[in-house]
């Protein structure tokens, strides 16, 4: 090996290093999925490369909430197996929920008011945590082709299903929850753990002052699971994000 691409390699490693020892202590803070496959409340919830991909069967196949965060999403794709995907709803643009969109190129992507920049990577995410994981992931911006962005409280008609759409400033400015049936989809806004419901680390969130008007008009809604980004599924989840904690 020449010694100057010798050296720039060692730079980059030694970054890499330097940038997860930095991150790991925030990294650690976010509890670990329930399980690789959540299913109950008649949904079921993929682990894919670091988030949790949400499946809601339709009257001829599913919808997503998330994609999971890299296009090699091989669990997904092994559980949705042959059946179409009529829309996917994103939770937010961070590519650790997105990544994976990109394997339904004819699918429509619908996102929350403002995030279609963070989605298509034309807009670099608020938090450093964010702008600095994308690299490090190494996953390529992507443009969905049918991409929108919902109206906050839009219901969302899909293949016989209704999803209510809202959208939910904080971990991102375009931040969205979705309810379907008696199940809401949170993101990252909050998450799941042992019998609480509480925010994620401080530096995972663009703009955390607005995290408690979100949590506030989320537990004003009627839904009687939680389903998170990254955990699983909270049976009580209106009373658990009634008693929402700040760690
Ligand atoms: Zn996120």
């Amino acid at each position: 090996m020449r010694r100057k691409t010798k050296r720039l390699l060692g730079i980059g490693l030694a970054g890499v290093a330097g940038l997860s020892i930095f991150m790991w202590p925030i990294v650690s803070r976010i509890p670990t999925p329930q399980a690789d496959r959540i299913a109950d409340s008649g949904v079921v919830g993929v682990v894919e490369t670091g988030s949790i991909a949400w499946i809601i069967p339709t009257t001829t196949g599913v919808v997503l909430i998330d994609a999971g965060g890299s296009a090699d999403s091989q669990n997904l794709q092994a559980e949705i197996g042959d059946r179409t995907v009529h829309a996917i709803l994103l939770t937010h643009g961070h590519f650790d929920h997105t990544a994976g969109a990109r394997n339904y190129p004819t699918t429509e992507i619908i996102a929350g008011p403002g995030e279609s920049g963070l989605v298509s990577g034309t807009e670099a995410a608020g938090g450093w945590m964010a702008r600095m994981s994308k690299p490090l992931m190494g996953e390529p911006d992507y443009t969905p082709p049918v991409l929108r962005e919902f109206i906050d409280g839009e219901i969302i008609e899909i293949d016989g299903e209704t999803i209510t759409a809202i959208h939910v400033p904080g971990h991102t400015n375009g931040s969205a929850a979705y309810i379907w049936n008696d199940v809401l989809f949170v993101g990252d806004t909050v998450v799941g753990r042992d019998g609480y419901v509480s925010e994620l680390p401080k530096p995972l969130y663009d703009d955390y002052a607005q995290v408690p008007a979100s949590v506030a008009k989320l537990a004003s809604l009627d839904f009687e699971v939680i389903a998170d980004g990254h955990v699983g599924l909270h049976k009580n989840g209106k009373e658990l994000l009634g008693a929402f904690q700040t760690e």
